[in-house]
């Protein structure tokens, strides 16, 4: 009585996958057509014997029709996905007896479900990481007000995918890991991933090793958020580019929300697909900045505050006017200045805020040459190159010297003499002068400062 049905196998993980695979394969080989749309997403893979793969049609399927007109598409994208010589054969459903028809549809939903997981995901987040401890700013209004909206209204934001991108220690990761937090905290969806793209790499190599790929694909394809950091870790990484285009197209067409971070715009990500950046276009892309100084300032205060840590507003004022490389470096600083109080069980002061300080200029110092903050001053001063290196003492001249050289004793490693040097000056005293009046204008003159912040930055990104 059950013949027809109980001669089909009952669609193991394998053929889902297989499927999956096929009906992919279809979308790339005829990109924009949705051939893989208007006919395979409507059919129901039954089994795979190592031969053919039998799909499930409904009773009102032209099967005739799409066999002959997709016939070497259906070929190739079998052989891409299944193996060589692999045939797709589609059973009709009036030609399987009505009555065993709701028996074969209940396993294939329990399955099909069961597929998208009801196993619960690790979501990988750091419950630090929220929106109510991130600081806002200009540098990153914009960011932090679409990744607001992606939280609020996952998946149906049309910032999908959403992109975010800006140096290290700008606070990419805590900006995408909130929108995971809170999307799980309200419950709006469940399945959120979070995960570096060195830790989806390695997991990718592993299964290939273990010979579980298919494990790691229906992991990451079966997901309702996916948050991926990094990914110009990927760069060079052939394989798993592949692999991620795959997961990204699948989630993409299920409408699932893809959260994405890198230290760079996406044309600038060597290697990755252009069907791939054009669809993050396509989503939102955003950038965090160095944040200014007022924000440094908020962050700064804040950080303090959770760690129970009363602070001169003179310290913050150092910190957050100092240390401008990212914010990690602030926090790392605070932190230290914290925990160096405390063993020495003596009050925060500016000296000790000065020693730490210290160590975290240097890692910027070597990397900054003076010609480059010669360029920038130059350059933002509106001051010609020869000017500044020549003798003139025009008040504007000698002001942007003065200015180039404070940063090239901030931020080189080169010598009072030898900063002098540069700027056709023999003797080191001249750039102590310039030093101190820069120092003591950044303390009273909010204007002047910013304009300091926003040549610092400018230097950094040329650096
Ligand atoms: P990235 O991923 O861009 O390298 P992170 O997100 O890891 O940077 O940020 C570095 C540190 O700075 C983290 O501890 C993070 O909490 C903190 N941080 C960055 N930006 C902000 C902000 N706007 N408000 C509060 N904390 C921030
Ligand atoms: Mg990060």
């Amino acid at each position: 009585m059950s013949q027809p049905v109980r001669s089909l196998d009952v669609p193991g993980e394998s053929v889902l996958a297989h499927w999956e695979n096929f009906v992919r394969t279809i979308d790339e080989l005829a990109p924009g057509k949705k051939v893989a749309d208007i006919w395979f997403r409507k059919l129901r893979p039954l089994s795979f014997n190592g031969q053919v793969l039998l799909a499930l049609a409904p009773p009102t399927a032209f099967v005739d029709y799409l066999l002959n007109t997709h016939g070497d598409l259906i070929r190739q994208a079998l052989q891409h996905s299944v193996g060589k010589g692999v045939e797709l054969s589609i059973v009709k459903r009036d030609n399987v007896p009505e009555d065993q028809l709701p028996a074969l549809e209940a396993e294939q939903l329990q399955l099909a479900d069961s597929n998208v997981g009801q196993e619960p995901v690790k979501a990988n987040l750091n419950p630090r990481y929220r929106f109510d401890n991130y600081i806002e700013g200009e540098s990153n209004r914009f960011a932090v007000a679409s990744a607001r909206s992606v939280a609020e209204t996952p998946t149906t934001t049309p910032f999908n995918p959403y992109f975010v991108y800006g140096g290290s220690g700008y606070g990419k990761t805590h900006l995408i890991q909130a929108i995971g937090n809170q999307v799980l905290r309200t419950g709006s969806l469940r399945r959120v991933v979070y995960v570096t793209s060195e830790q989806f790499v390695n997991q990718f190599i592993a299964s290939i090793k273990t010979k579980r790929t298919t494990d790691f694909t229906h992991l990451y394809r079966n997901v309702d958020m996916l948050i991926l950091d990094d990914i110009q870790f990927f760069t060079g990484k052939e394989r798993t580019l592949t692999e991620f285009f795959h997961t990204f197209n699948s989630l993409y067409q299920a409408g699932k929300q893809i959260i994405l971070s890198s230290d760079r715009p996406p044309r600038d990500l060597e290697d990755l697909d252009e069907r791939l950046t054009s669809r993050f276009a396509s989503g939102l892309v955003t950038e965090l900045t160095l944040p200014d100084y007022e924000t440094r300032v908020a962050i700064l205060e804040k950080r303090a505050d959770e760690h129970r840590a009363s602070l001169d507003p003179r310290i913050v004022d150092f910190l957050a006017t100092h240390i401008c490389t990212n914010v990690r470096d602030l926090e790392g600083a605070l932190l230290q200045l914290i925990a160096q109080s405390q063993f020495m069980r003596a009050p925060i002061d500016l000296d000790l805020a000065h020693q730490v300080a210290r160590k975290f200029a240097p890692t910027r110092r070597a990397q900054v040459s003076m010609e480059t903050i010669a360029e920038a001053c130059s350059r933002y001063y509106n001051i010609p190159l020869l000017d500044l290196k020549d003798r003139g003492r025009k008040k504007e001249v000698a002001h942007t010297r003065q200015v180039a050289m404070y940063i090239c004793h901030k931020l080189t490693r080169h010598s009072l003499r030898g900063i002098a040097l540069h700027y056709g000056r023999r003797d080191h005293s001249t750039v102590i002068h310039a030093v101190k009046t820069v120092e003591d204008r950044i303390t009273g003159d909010q204007v002047f400062r910013s304009e300091i912040d926003d040549l610092l930055r400018s230097i950094e990104l040329h650096a």
